[in-house]
This record gives C-alpha cells, structure tokens and sequence, in this order.
C-alpha cells in the first residue's frame, strides 16, 4: 500500500486496488524526545532479565503470530500489494522461522565464551561478554515490511535492548500491525515502541543519538543515515539494494534454471534487493533458454487473488524509476522478449507492471547498471566463464548472486570469485531463507551482516574480560624493568622461534618470576 502524507495523518491507499483503505495517525517528531527518554528507562529493566525470561517473550510472540498468520498476511498483501502466498511464505513466514532460531541459540551465543589465554598471561582467566547497547533504532522499507522489521527487532530485543522502530510511511498498516503483535505478546510498556512517520520523523530519530541504528532502505538514504550516524559515533548496520547477477552455463538443467530465474526476477514484482535483475545467459543455449524463459512468463498470472502469481508494485514512485529505465533502454535498441512498453501499462486501477524480459542490451546501459526493484529482467549472452564472472562483477553492487550448471565444481568456483555478500548455486535468494548463514552486502549493498550468530552480536558491546585471582604481588612486565631486557629476549626467542623451545621458555620465565619475588 502507499501511503500520503496529509498533515498528521498517513492515508492508506491499496496499491492493488487503487482505493484509500485506511488512516493512521502520524507520530509528531516533538514526540521523540520523549520515545528515548522511554525506551532508556524500560531499557534498565528489560536488560535486567535474563536471556531465557527474554526468550518467554519471543515465544508468546510467536505463537501469537501463528494463531493470527492469515490476518497478518492479509494486512501485508493490502498493504504492500504482493499476493497473499508471498506475504506469508516471505514475511510471516520468515519471521517466525528467526524467532525460532533465535529462540534456540540466544543463551548459547549471548553467553560469556571462554577464550583460551596465552602463556604469557598464565594463570590468569579470559572471556568475552555481551552487553547489550542500549536503544537500538531501526528503520525499515516496504517491500518486505514485517521481515525486515522484525528479524532485526527481536535480534536487537533478545540480547537486551529496547527498540524504536520506524516503518516505512509507504506501508504504514504493517507498521501499525508490528505495534500491536507486540502488545499483544505482552511486552513490556515502552521495550518496543513504532513511530510511524515519513523521512523527517526517520531523521529526526536519528539525530537523538540511538545506540545503534540498523537500517534497511535506499543506498542513497542509508549514506544520509551514515553521514548523521558518524557525527556521534553510532555503529550501524546498512542493509541496501543490489543489482543481482544471475549465471546460466550450457550445462545447466535448463527447464530449473529457466523456472528459477523467472520466480527470482518476478516474486514480489521484483521489489526485492536480491532479486535476479541482470541475466548471463551462455551463448550456445542463449536462444533456446530466451524460449524456456517466454514459456515460462506466459503462464503467470497476474493479480490479487490467493491462486494469482504477482502481485502489483506497491509504491507509485517506482514505476516512474523503471518507466523511465526502459524507456531510455528501449531508445537505445533494447527489444521486449515479454512485457509492454510502458506507455502501454494499465496503471490506473492498480500499479501493475507486466513481467518485463528484455534483450539486445549491454553491461553500461543504466538498466543493467541500476537497481530497478521491478520485474524487469534484461538478458545477456556470453562466451567463457571468465567473461561470466568479468560481467556479473562489473557492478556498483554486490548482495547476491546465482549460478547455474550441473558442474558443481564450475559452479562453486564461480561463486567463490563473485564479489557479492551471498551466492546461490541452482536456486535464487535462499541463503537469507537460512537463519544460520549471515546476511549483507558487499560494495553499495550494505555495511555489515545480520542473521546467525553476528546477527545477535552485532546489537551487543562485545566485551573482552581477563581475571586473575589477585594472589601475587608484581606481573613480569611491571616495573621495576632493570635486568629483564635479555630475560624477556631469550624468553620470547623460545616462544616465537622456528621451533618452539619449551625448555627455554619455562627457564626464562620461572627466572623473571623469581625477580619478582625479588623485588
Ligand atoms: P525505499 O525507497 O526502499 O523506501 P528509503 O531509503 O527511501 O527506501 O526508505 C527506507 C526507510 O528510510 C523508510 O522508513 C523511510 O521513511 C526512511 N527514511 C527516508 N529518508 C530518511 C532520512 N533522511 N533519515 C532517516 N530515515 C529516512
């Protein structure tokens, strides 16, 4: 659903239907302020309790979400327009898939790990602590807007922290719909608190100096979060777009790859930041793959309805991004295997784009350059595998990937040499299905990971501790220094050498003790 910006009301409007199906009431940014000073004072009990009371919660959570799966995949489909199988496999789904992970190994991750400690610090005790940070902001978009909300909010949650999160203004119901699962899980007053709001509010949360601001967005807004975050200091995690390769060798099964490339390029109108959006095609089965992949189109359906296959875009400003980008690439003799020229789109009762393949289009043109978070896909042939990897790199972006060949070895070496946070080999997007493999961007996609174990970690001062029992007066490198010099030469000689030298070790070191006692 989009959303306008009236006064202090965000109006709903379906993007499927074209109609207003809602109001909701704006946050005023006067509020936020406030919103901190809540978030801190929960913050002191929330992070109180123990992992396991804190893991209660998600459970409620949880199965609050189960009992209630149809009417939040219901409120996403209006709200984003995607069909209803898409809200609940790709966002319903998937959160409760991460609290389910987390649920199972928080306490391990979150607990203190013991490190060994070297010999040189003998007798003593190290291990690392997870603290958590405080007031975690995050701020999310709308093409995915109970996932990405979510996943990083409970990952925030769990270790310790209270959350404010900003939905996006476009999808303001799900927004809405976040709040309430909360409450209605139990949570305590203010540990989660959404302020719903457009780009001013997003900034001015951001300038009231959060612990930490995770972000899932635009590269162009997550660089102004950036610049803002830097002034204090405050760590980040950006999550941004992509302009995602996918690779199919002759020696692929082609009837998967042609089925598979097509739900990557397609699923949720192609507003997905690892979606297929530039396609390398190998030259020797180009034309026949060009007619697996027409087939393949030509039985999609395009709707609203629980049995349609796409749904409609969700936010009126793309489609003037991807009109104007096929435009420009048919000017310059791009040719429509599927698909209209947009001056042919029905927009009116509803933003539906037509599944869009394009061919005769080359590496530099901007619509193979730039995302365009619509189901458009352009085609490309090349000759060596080389070339593939040449092509596919070739790119301000770097979130995600898929290669495909029946020559596993080929296809893992291909993967290996592709500059990109996540590889597929013969499927599309599912490394971010798996809650335990970590998620990002390399290059303009993204600064840091999220999900797995890094994904719990990231929302925690990660805390280096060492213990001794206090017994013995001096250490060896304390003062007073006179004569040790040769001592600690000998001594690391034995330590760092070729080949450790044990004997010499223990000699040099019982010596520099034995100056302790002395001293
Ligand atoms: P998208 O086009 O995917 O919505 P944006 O980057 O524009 O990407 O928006 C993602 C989120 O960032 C939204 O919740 C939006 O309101 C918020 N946002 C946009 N501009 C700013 C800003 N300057 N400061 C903070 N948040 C912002």
């Amino acid at each position: 659903m989009n959303s306008v910006t009236e006064g202090k009301v965000l109006e709903v409007i379906c993007p499927a239907t074209g109609e207003v199906i809602a109001t909701i009431d704006e946050t005023p940014i006067e509020e936020v302020e406030k919103m901190y000073e809540n978030a801190r004072e929960a913050f002191l009990s929330w992070s109180a309790l123990s992992i396991k009371q804190r893991i209660g919660y998600l459970v409620k959570l949880r199965e609050y979400m189960v009992d209630h799966m149809d009417e939040i995949s219901e409120t996403v489909s209006k709200d984003t327009g995607k069909v209803k199988v898409e809200a609940l496999i790709a966002d319903v789904m998937t959160t409760l898939d991460a609290i389910s992970h987390i649920e199972k190994h928080a306490e391990k991750v979150l607990s203190p790990q013991r490190v060994a400690t070297p010999i040189l610090l003998f007798g003593k005790k190290s291990y690392i602590e997870y603290m958590p940070r405080g007031v975690v902001l995050v701020i999310s978009p709308w093409n995915y807007p109970l996932q990405l909300s979510m996943v990083p909010m409970i990952s925030a949650l769990i270790g310790g922290n209270t959350v404010i999160l900003k939905p996006s203004e476009v999808t303001p119901l799900v927004g809405k719909c976040i709040e309430e699962l909360f409450e209605k899980a139990g949570f305590p007053k203010h540990v989660v608190q959404v302020a719903h709001g457009g780009k001013e509010l997003g900034a001015a949360l951001t300038s009231k100096k959060p612990d930490y601001i995770f972000f899932t967005g635009s590269v162009r807004t997550g660089k102004i979060i950036q610049a803002q975050a830097a002034k204090d200091l405050i760590p980040t995690t950006l999550e941004l777009g992509g302009k995602d390769p996918a690779i199919v060798f002759a020696d692929a099964n082609l009837a998967r790859a042609a089925k598979g490339v097509v739900w990557g390029a397609f699923t949720n109108s192609g507003q997905v930041c690892m979606s297929s959006e530039r396609l390398y095609v190998e030259v020797a089965v180009y034309h026949e793959f060009i007619s697996l992949l027409k087939e393949e189109v030509a039985n999609l359906k395009q709707g609203t309805s629980h049995d349609d296959d796409i749904g409609s875009m969700t936010f009126p400003g793309q489609l003037t991004i991807i009109e104007q980008q096929l435009k420009s690439a048919i000017s310059e003799g791009a040719s429509l295997v599927t698909g209209e020229d947009p001056k042919h789109w029905e927009t009116k009762k509803g933003w539906f784009i037509p599944p869009t393949i394009i061919t005769n289009v080359t590496n530099e043109m901007e619509i193979v350059q730039e995302e365009s978070f619509g189901p458009i896909l352009p085609v490309i042939p090349f000759e060596t595998e080389d070339e593939a990897i040449r092509l596919a790199n070739d790119s301000v972006y770097g979130l995600n990937a898929s290669v495909w060949s029946l020559d596993i070895a080929k296809a893992r070496r291909v993967a290996s040499k592709l500059v990109s946070g996540n590889v597929v080999v013969n499927d599309v997007m599912v490394t971010v299905g798996n809650h335990g493999l970590p998620f990002g961007g390399t290059k303009q996609s993204g600064v840091g990971r999220y999900h797995g174990e890094q994904g719990l970690r990231i929302f925690c001062h990660e805390k280096a501790i060492m213990v001794d029992n206090g017994n013995s007066t001096t250490e060896i490198q304390w003062y007073p220094y006179k004569n040790k010099y040769n001592l600690f030469l000998n001594l690391f000689k034995g330590l760092f050498g070729k080949k450790k030298d044990w004997k010499m070790v223990s000699k040099y070191y019982l010596k520099l003790k034995k100056m302790d006692k002395k001293s």
